[in-house]
């Protein structure tokens, strides 16, 4: 069996290791000139740290990230809402990992380029189309160079290609524009003192007016990930999205000018970054079915999802784990429908739940109820209340510990 993984992002890559893991031939292709490690920090969960430690990546990662101590959620004057501890102090047998995404892009490349040889992946080419043969799939690229055309054929075909998916279009042509929802992020990363206790990935404010997420992302040097939220327009169909766009100081500083908190000078975070991306928080509306025959999708191809749950490069990594999975089980024809009917049915819950934002709401009716902060928690939020936010965070990015650390392995020999 011979896979073509069309987009050699995090969902692409550790496809390709998780296939030659179980045994299956794949090549990756990218309409990139050439793989440059773009995007500022991510998160990696627990469930996906699982998956690229049975890959034997456990290590590597490791020297890349920061493994998250707490999630804490503020109001915006620093004062603590609700503080999770996260990974293993969670009771998961992995840590979760705050990332930078192109060090971990470049790791997962690295690690490709070892395992599968370095013809495994093929930058500089964009698939255009595809057509489906009774024995296998005949997909049309374009070298992104030259122009010229060029025809791969494969048993199977997975569209890893992002949330501007090609694979997608083709296969549902009706799908319709990205959904916006008003929020504009602006994301960046900063050289600055640490704070907390260096390991904290904190979520101060909320969505219905101003957001700011800051977490480490370096083990070695004091950098800050931070993201930028703020709520700018009601919303609605966008036909364009650009992760490297481009954002400026002057747009974002003025939503953050007096956020001074005790433990964080955001102004002089913001100010810090050498360079400010900028982005609008969107997601599809989730699909009914994501591929047909040897044709499918995976990672942000088939679900994107707002960020709110740090949790869309570990989905796609789960969706690589049990792709293999099925297709070395169920074969080429079969494998593709078995691995949908898993992954989608976990994936448009979370969807839906980011789309949702339960943690927001509360962090929100906070601030309503406490606008100039707060000394103790418990006068401003009842039990219940709590118990509601914590369970928040269960539905945007946790799986249950217990869950997670007894279920069989994904590997198959
Ligand atoms: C350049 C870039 C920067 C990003 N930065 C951030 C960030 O800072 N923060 C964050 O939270 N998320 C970021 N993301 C998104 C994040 O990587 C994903 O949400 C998540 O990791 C799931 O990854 P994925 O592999 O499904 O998709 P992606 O990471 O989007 O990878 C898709 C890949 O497919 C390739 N591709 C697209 N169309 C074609 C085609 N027709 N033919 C061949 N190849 C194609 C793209 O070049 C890309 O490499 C970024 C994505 C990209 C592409």
């Amino acid at each position: 069996m011979r896979v073509l993984i069309v987009g050699a992002g995090i969902g692409g890559l550790s496809a390709a290791l998780s296939l030659h893991a179980a045994g299956i031939d794949c090549v990756v292709v990218d309409a990139a000139a050439e793989l440059r490690p773009l995007g500022v920090g991510i998160n990696l969960q627990p469930h996906a740290v699982r998956e690229l430690t049975e890959l034997g990546l456990g290590e590597r990662i490791e020297a890349i990230g920061v493994s998250t101590s707490f999630q804490v959620y503020t109001d915006r004057f620093g004062c603590a809402i609700l503080s999770l501890p996260r990974g293993r102090g969670a009771g998961y047998m992995w840590p979760q990992y705050s990332v930078h995404r192109g060090l971990l892009q470049m790791t997962l490349l690295e690690a490709v380029c070892e395992r599968l040889g370095d013809k495994a992946v093929r930058a500089g080419l964009a698939l255009r189309d595809f057509t489906e043969t009774p024995d296998g799939v005949v997909a049309s690229l374009r070298d992104t160079l030259t122009g010229e055309p060029v025809e791969l054929t494969a048993d199977v075909l997975v569209g890893a290609d992002g949330i501007h998916s090609t694979v997608r279009s083709r296969l549902h042509p009706d799908d319709g524009p990205l959904l916006w929802n008003g929020v504009r992020i602006w994301r960046g990363i900063t050289e600055i003192r640490p704070f907390l206790d260096g390991r904290t990935l904190a979520v101060i404010g909320s969505n219905s007016s101003r957001k700011l997420v800051a977490f480490p992302i370096s083990p070695g040097r004091p950098l800050v990930n931070w993201v930028a939220e703020v709520k700018v327009a009601p919303g609605g169909p966008l036909f364009a999205a650009d992760w490297s766009r481009e954002g400026c100081l002057e747009e974002v500083l003025p939503h953050f000018a007096d956020w001074f908190l005790p433990w964080l000078d955001v102004p002089g975070l913001l100010a810090g970054a050498e360079r400010i991306l900028e982005y609008p928080m969107v997601d599809r509306e989730p699909l009914p079915w994501w591929g047909r025959g040897r044709v499918t999708l995976l990672g942000d191809a088939a679900h994107p999802m707002y960020p709110v749950g740090s949790n869309g490069g570990s989905q796609a990594v789960l969706d690589a784990r049990m792709l293999a999975r099925c297709l070395a089980l169920y074969g080429p024809v079969e494998g593709p429908a078995a691995y949908e009917e898993d992954r989608r049915t976990a994936t448009t819950p979370l969807v839906l739940a980011n789309r949702e934002m339960p943690i927001d709401k509360t962090v929100a009716l906070v601030t309503e109820r406490a606008p100039l902060g707060f000394h103790d928690i418990s006068e401003v939020l009842t039990p219940a209340e709590m118990a509601e936010m914590a369970a928040g965070q269960r539905r945007i990015t946790d799986m249950d510990a217990r869950f997670l650390n007894e279920r069989p392995s994904w590997s198959v020999s």
